[in-house]
């Protein structure tokens, strides 16, 4: 039985690239310890933030609330969990109490915002209507529900649970299609608009899913081990993932090498072309007069629903005490 390079009791992990072997103990230090450097090398998180996680319920985002709650007192930031339940079925429903129990045992405040009750409809719906991918309707309404989440919070970062295999396969999937603006965006923090949009950070860009999975599974976290109903195993995401495992296997580090490159160079590609600006319905990040949420709902429900969305996470954040501080101490 292998034993802990640093204690020599049994071990849960063994690192091909280091040839080192953990201990639970040590390792549990050791993604809490990479995460910490994470957030000091990349400026992801100052004393005093106000910190928006997004958690989806599942283990990447068990894994970073619990290493950020541990985090939070040592460096001095608020933290708040925000959750979006996109009503697709019983995948949603688990996915909410998950994410419940999660903020529950971490003592971290928690927003739940209900797609359909805001829009009347869930995700799967909405992208019937708009006779779009739901992945791709799905992932626009999360980006824009936790921008805006995080604007009428007052918050100074978003917090997203991409782990390094995530990055990995995007960062990919953009070079193939040569999505090259994409690829700019890939680093471990994008930079706050004012007014517009927050700045999105990956406490995890290091941490890799089988260790995060194994962190979420020691430190008892609660969390879904479903996937989604509507990811399909001919997703492009897909068939790189199990492609960047087998690069691993072969190369082992190659994936955390492309990481810390990209987060290099990350400024150096393209960016979107034309000016980012406020939406003249939501006030919030578009690239042309409407964001893509307002006219999507627009298109679909007749309505553009961006100020309404505003209003109605502005009121859950009221009713959880959450409403945003003044800067000006005012
Ligand atoms: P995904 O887009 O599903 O790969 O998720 C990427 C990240 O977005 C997750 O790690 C979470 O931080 C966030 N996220 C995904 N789904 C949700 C959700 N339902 N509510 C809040 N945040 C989410
Ligand atoms: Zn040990
Ligand atoms: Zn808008």
């Amino acid at each position: 039985m292998a034993r802990c390079s640093v204690c020599g009791r049994p071990a849960v992990i063994c690192y091909r690239d280091s040839r080192r072997c953990l201990c639970a103990e040590h390792f549990l230090e050791h993604v809490e310890s990479k995460v910490r450097r994470t957030v000091e090398r990349y400026r992801l998180i100052r004393p005093g933030y106000r910190v928006l996680a997004a958690v989806s319920g599942g283990k990447d985002s068990a894994t970073m609330l619990g290493v950020l709650s541990r985090l939070a007192g040592e460096i001095g930031f608020e933290l708040i969990a925000f959750h979006i339940d996109l009503g697709i079925g019983e995948y949603s429903v688990k996915s909410r109490r998950a994410a419940v129990e999660l903020a529950r045992q971490l003592g971290v405040p928690l927003v739940v915002a209900s797609v359909r009750e805001l829009l009347g409809v869930g995700v799967p719906e909405l992208a019937r209507m708009a006779r779009r991918p739901t992945c791709s309707v799905c992932g626009m309404v999360k980006r824009y529900l936790t921008n805006a989440a995080a604007v009428e919070a007052g918050a100074d970062a978003v917090a997203l649970g991409h782990n390094a295999d995530d990055m990995a396969v995007y960062a990919l999937k953009s070079f193939l299609t040569q999505d090259l603006e994409a690829i700019g965006k890939l680093g471990p923090k994008t930079e706050t608009i004012p007014g517009l949009a927050v700045g999105r950070i990956r406490p995890l860009y290091t941490v890799t899913e089988k260790e995060s999975f194994l962190y979420a599974y020691l430190r008892r976290l609660p969390f879904l081990h479903e996937e989604c109903p509507h990811v399909s195993n001919r997703q492009t995401e897909i068939i790189l993932k199990e492609e960047v495992a087998r690069l691993e296997d072969r190369k082992p580090g190659l994936r955390l090498q492309l990481l810390s490159k990209l987060a290099r160079r990350a400024g150096d590609y393209p960016r979107p072309p034309g000016e980012a600006r406020a939406c003249r319905v939501c006030g919030l990040i578009a690239w042309g007069e409407e964001c893509s949420f307002c006219r999507l709902t627009r298109r679909t429900l007749g309505e553009p629903m961006g100020a309404r969305a505003r209003e109605y996470l502005r009121s859950l954040l009221e009713e959880a005490g959450l409403a945003p501080r003044r800067k000006d101490g005012a």
